[in-house]
């Protein structure tokens, strides 16, 4: 039997006292480890965690706790190679695909350290200047944010297990609010591990980072007013957390990064030897392939002009023929699996399901599997489809509502010259992460960007001038936003110290200006 990897909770490891289950290696069917959290004592771990693990990062300022994350990200460099071993067995990915990962995670981290260490020995912060409140100038209105006195829960994806860790709990600890991360069963390993690592070092205080692997079963009724849950998954779980008891009657604050039907845009005054095109290309096959499409942030749909219809359909199909897919160990290949057979499923019906509506331009079953065994490992080929024409896209509702969480994108063409039909068409997408826009025109780029910012979490814009330096349309970088309106979930992560207003409460301190200038005042 394998390994039962214990959870960290209440300051000790602990195995859960069912068989546990099992996780797999999508490529070569073999079971790697398993985990469990049956019977645990929840209520203690989350009284341990809020309180313990609250007053002690509380009484640190926030330069002291982000020069502990500083020292988690040292921790998690120095170990670097098990993460790659461990999400190439678990997670079926190619090395470059592990690195947004893994690399991404300590990368966000490390970011955090440093931003942090600019606010300085400080305990809150100030929220704007003081306002008169009388004629006056005696009696002023200040508003502060306090860390929140309470515990973070996280309830995360499959597809990031490092990163999604770290992204969430970066700004919660620089914050001085304890962390809960409960990763998704499938991938579990490597969250677990990176925490171990961390609680080895003993960098953070006891109570500051817990881990829960297994069944979800619970650990919302834990929940208490002042708590916070972040949560990344699909739309359909977002709803039960939405509506559980914690959220509708306690008024726990919740944060949903749920799916989204992402677009790329190309303008429509660019002509056939515009080099946005190729960038559009470069990036649309990219965004397909990283991690087999498995990204919340992959482009879905790629809206062009119906005259470049043709040639951005061979320019993306030329890329994706260049997928060599298999077994990520080998190190000709270029995109391993999907992260198991149930996403393989998934897959196959969602390509089912827009194939009714759509041609396929490029078919993913092109693609022979290197060193893998097609009967066992969950490798998918990248399909690229296509609506035709500007009617068809108009026609099809599927591809603008359907996440295909794997290698697929849809080509949908809009009427030539016509940027409001290319608006309409991606806004039947309810709203996603992230959009991106390519041309050459600098003032149409703007236009179109800000008209796609209301629906949009971040508006990636590829130009000429930035093609060899641009972080990439699905690239989160902690200096901008992450989240999106609309079916994306509503939520808002990162993007700079932005993040730390989850973790803290605002309040308006009306006082004298005698009191007000007692403050702690910031470097
Ligand atoms: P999922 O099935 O919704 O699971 C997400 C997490 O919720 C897992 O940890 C899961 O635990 C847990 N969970 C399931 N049922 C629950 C319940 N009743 N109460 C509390 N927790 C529960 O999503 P997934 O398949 O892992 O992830 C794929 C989806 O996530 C895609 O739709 C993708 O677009 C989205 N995603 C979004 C972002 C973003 O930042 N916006 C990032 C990554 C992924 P178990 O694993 O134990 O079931």
């Amino acid at each position: 039997m394998t390994d039962l990897l214990p959870n960290f909770v209440s300051g000790q490891w602990q195995n859960g006292k069912g068989a546990g289950t099992a996780l797999y290696d999508p490529v070569l069917g073999t079971e790697l480890v398993r985990v469990d959290a049956h019977g645990l004592d929840l209520a203690a771990a989350f009284a341990f965690a809020r309180h313990q693990g609250g007053r002690a990062l509380r009484s640190l300022s926030y330069a002291q706790r982000a020069a502990m994350l500083g020292a988690a990200a040292k921790v998690l460099q120095a170990n670097r190679d098990a993460y790659y071993d461990i999400s190439i067995a678990n997670s079926g990915t190619v090395k470059n695909d592990t690195a947004v990962d893994v690399d991404g995670g300590i990368y966000t981290l490390g970011t955090y350290a440093k931003m942090g260490e600019g606010l300085g020995n400080v305990h809150y912060m100030l929220d704007g200047q003081p306002a008169r409140l009388a004629k006056d100038p005696l009696f002023q209105s200040q508003h502060v944010l306090t860390p929140t006195r309470a515990v973070a829960l996280f309830i995360n994806a499959f597809n990031f297990p490092a990163w999604g860790l770290w992204e969430k709990a970066a700004p919660a600890l620089l914050s001085g609010v304890p962390v809960i991360v409960k990763p998704a069963t499938t991938t579990a390993w490597l969250t677990q591990r990176m925490v171990k690592d961390v609680v080895d070092a003993g960098i953070f205080p006891a109570g500051a980072i817990s881990v829960i692997c297994g069944s979800s079963a619970g650990l919302m009724d834990q929940l208490q007013p002042f708590d916070v849950v972040s949560f990344t998954g699909s739309a359909e779980t977002a709803a039960v957390i939405r509506s559980h008891r914690a959220v509708t009657h306690l008024s726990v604050r919740v944060n949903i990064e749920a799916d989204s039907v992402n677009c790329a845009l190309l303008l429509p005054s660019e002509a056939a030897d515009s080099q946005a095109i190729d960038l559009l290309a470069k990036e649309v096959a990219r965004e397909m392939t990283v991690k087999s499409g498995q990204k919340c942030t992959a482009i879905r749909r790629v809206l062009v002009p119906e005259k470049l219809y043709d040639t951005a359909a061979q320019a993306i199909s030329a890329r994706l023929a260049k997928t060599t897919l298999g077994n990520p160990r080998n190190d000709t290949v270029r995109m391993g699996a999907v992260v198991n057979r149930e996403q393989f499923d998934a897959v196959h019906t969602g390509l089912s399901h827009l194939k009714a509506q759509a041609a396929v331009l490029h078919d993913g079953r092109s693609h022979a599997l290197v060193d893998a065994d097609a009967a066992i490992a969950c490798c998918v080929g990248p399909t690229l489809l296509g609506t035709r024409d500007a009617a068809g896209s108009d026609a099809a509702d599927r591809i603008h509502d359907t996440e295909v969480f794997g290698p697929v994108a849809t080509l949908v063409p809009y009427r030539n010259d016509d940027l409001d039909h290319a608006l309409q068409l991606i806004g039947r997408g309810q709203g996603s992460l992230v959009a991106s826009v390519y041309g050459t025109d600098p003032a149409a780029l703007a236009r179109a960007s800000t008209e796609l910012a209301s629906c949009h979490g971040r508006v990636h814009v590829v130009s000429p001038d930035v093609a060899s330096m641009h972080t990439g349309h699905g690239n989160v970088m902690p200096q901008s936003l992450h989240g999106g309106p609309g079916r994306a979930g509503g939520g808002e992560e990162l993007g700079g110290l932005r993040a730390l207003n989850f973790y803290h409460r605002r309040a308006a301190l009306q006082a004298s200006t005698a009191v007000l200038t007692q403050l702690e005042q910031h470097p």
